[in-house]
């Protein structure tokens, strides 16, 4: 793969440079490698021996164009790429694999190590993965949850009520720590539901004598208040919050 350079005249290898960075889709059929080069020029590849035998691009060019240099320069910076396509795979007998187990021992330095490397073979599954996630978030919904209940239990109740002075500094930090981090991640939908967890627990007016209460009542207003400016919710939830928020700003602020 080192004398394909020449196919090239200098100033379309230095634009190919530039488009190394705009190669996208890379798919191989055993006979060509094809991408996507600056999101709209379909190449195409032919490989013999590791040898360039062949090019094409749908752009105007007729030939040897910058995109081609493109995706040449692409494959030049990982060659584990055409290394991991030149191996014979079979396939049917991996599919069988129960990889349940192999999974269990991988730290999670080696699967991101190797996750990085996969994305940047196919941006397909890097695209697919960031889909996923930012949908599906990382974050560990019921553990959160768990610690909430978990506090509310710890501080007891005395007639039906919680006695909030007992909480008050689990609580605090709560939802100053935990809470404030799940903000700062940017996953509002839960911050925001654990936010109005608390405060519906504590919106009666018999915890309006606790000093604790005026604590808490203030970080949920300025953390909602930050939310509904910049998440998107429920118009229910919504106006139940901006109920609670009046409530408290009636009696504190
Ligand atoms: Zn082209």
């Amino acid at each position: 793969m080192n004398c394909w350079k020449n196919n090239f005249n200098e100033k379309t290898l230095k634009q190919g440079i530039k488009y190394k960075n705009d190669v996208e889709n890379i798919a191989y059929d055993g006979y060509a490698f094809n991408a996507t080069v600056k999101s709209k020029f379909d190449v195409e590849l032919i490989l013999q021996d590791n040898l360039l035998y062949d090019m094409n691009c749908n752009c105007s060019k007729k030939s040897s164009c910058a995109h081609e240099a493109g995706l040449l320069y692409f494959l030049e910076e990982f060659p584990e790429i055409l290394e991991d396509y030149a191996e014979e795979t079979d396939f049917e007998k991996i599919s069988d694999i129960d990889i349940n187990g192999d999974l269990k021992v991988i730290s999670e330095s080696k699967l991101k190590k190797f996750l990085k490397k996969e994305f940047r073979k196919n941006p397909k599954l890097k695209y697919n993965f960031i889909k996923h996630f930012s949908s599906e978030s990382l974050i560990d919904t019921k553990a959160y949850e768990r610690k909430l209940k978990q506090i509310l239990r710890n501080g007891g109740k005395e007639f039906g009520y919680y006695k909030l002075h007992n909480m008050r500094t689990p609580l605090k930090n709560f939802i100053k720590k935990d809470i404030y981090t799940l903000i700062q991640q940017n996953e509002f939908e839960l911050a925001f539901k654990l936010l109005n967890n608390i405060m519906d627990h504590f919106i009666d007016p018999i915890y309006w004598s606790d000093d604790a209460w005026y604590e808490i009542a203030y970080y949920y207003r300025e953390y909602v208040t930050f939310l509904l400016r910049h998440g998107k919710f429920r118009k229910e939830e919504e106006s139940h919050v901006k109920k609670n928020v009046d409530k408290i700003n009636d009696i504190v602020f």
